[in-house]
C-alpha cells in the first residue's frame, strides 16, 4: 500500500498527545469540553486522520481479498464515538455499497444501537477485514493479520471507551484468544486499555432468534457499566 506512514504518524502523535492531556483533565468526552476551539480542532484532526487512512486503503492489495472486492469497506460513524462496534467483514451489500452493516444484519445492528438509546451516527462501526471474504466465509488468518493494523489505527484515532466485538472473528482478533464465543460472551474484557464486550454477531441472531435475549442482557450490562463509570454517551 502506498501509505505515507511518516506523515500519518507525525500528525497522529500530535493529536494523540493532546487528546491524552485532555482526558487527564477529566472531561467526560470531547463534546463536553467548554473550550469549543479545542474540541473543533481535535474533531477535525480525527476526521483528517481517518480520511488519510481511508484514502490510503482504497487501493490496498495487502491480502488476497482485494482480488474480488467491489469496494473496500472502511467503516463509518462518529470519529469521537464512545462506543465502537466491530464486526467480521463486509458481506455482499456492504461490498456493493462500500458501507458497513447495511444488509439484514445491519438492520438488526441498528436496532441493537437504538436499544442503547443511540443512533448509528453516534457510534463508530468497523470490521476486522475491510474487503469481503468470498461467499461470506470467515476471514483467514493471513487476511486478519494484514488488516488488523488498520483496525488498530482506527481504534487509536477514535479512542472509544468500549468496543462491542460482534461474533467470533472479532472477539478472537481483538482478544487474541482461542476461547470460544460461548465462554466469553457477556463478560467484559480489555484490549489495549479499552473495555471490550464480546457478544453475538447480528447475523447469528438472525439465524438463532432465541439468542436475542442473551444479546439484550449484554446490552443491559453495557448500559449500566457505562453509567457506573460515568460515561456520557
Ligand atoms: N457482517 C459483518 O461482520 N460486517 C458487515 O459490515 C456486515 C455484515
Amino acid at each position: 500500500m502506498n501509505f505515507d506512514r511518516t506523515e500519518f504518524l507525525n500528525t497522529f502523535a500530535v493529536v494523540a498527545d493532546r487528546i491524552d492531556d485532555f482526558t487527564e483533565k477529566k472531561f467526560k468526552r470531547l463534546e463536553s469540553c467548554s473550550d469549543q476551539d479545542f474540541y473543533s480542532e481535535m474533531l477535525s484532526a480525527k476526521i483528517t486522520l481517518l480520511s488519510m487512512l481511508q484514502s490510503n486503503l482504497l487501493g490496498c492489495t495487502d491480502c488476497k481479498l482485494h482480488q474480488k472486492r467491489i469496494h473496500m469497506v472502511f467503516g463509518e460513524g462518529n470519529p469521537s464515538a464512545r462506543i465502537m462496534f466491530i464486526g467480521e467483514g463486509p458481506g455482499q451489500t456492504e461490498d456493493e455499497t462500500g458501507r458497513p452493516f447495511v444488509g439484514k444484519a445491519g438492520e438488526l445492528l441498528d436496532k441493537i444501537i437504538a436499544s442503547m438509546n443511540l443512533k448509528r451516527a453516534d457510534v463508530y462501526i468497523a470490521n476486522v477485514v475491510k474487503c469481503r471474504p468470498p461467499g461470506n466465509r470467515n476471514p483467514e488468518n493471513d487476511e486478519v493479520l494484514q488488516c488488523r493494523k488498520y483496525l488498530d489505527l482506527q481504534i487509536e484515532i477514535i479512542r472509544p471507551v468500549l468496543i462491542v466485538a460482534l461474533g467470533s472473528p472479532a472477539i478472537k482478533t481483538l482478544l487474541e484468544t482461542d476461547q470460544g464465543i460461548m465462554s466469553l460472551r457477556g463478560k467484559f474484557q480489555k484490549y489495549k486499555g479499552i473495555w471490550v464486550m464480546p457478544t453475538f454477531h447480528p447475523a447469528y441472531l438472525l439465524r438463532n432468534p432465541d439468542a436475542k435475549k442473551d444479546t439484550w442482557e449484554d446490552v443491559k450490562k453495557i448500559i449500566s457499566f457505562l453509567k457506573e463509570i460515568d460515561v456520557q454517551l
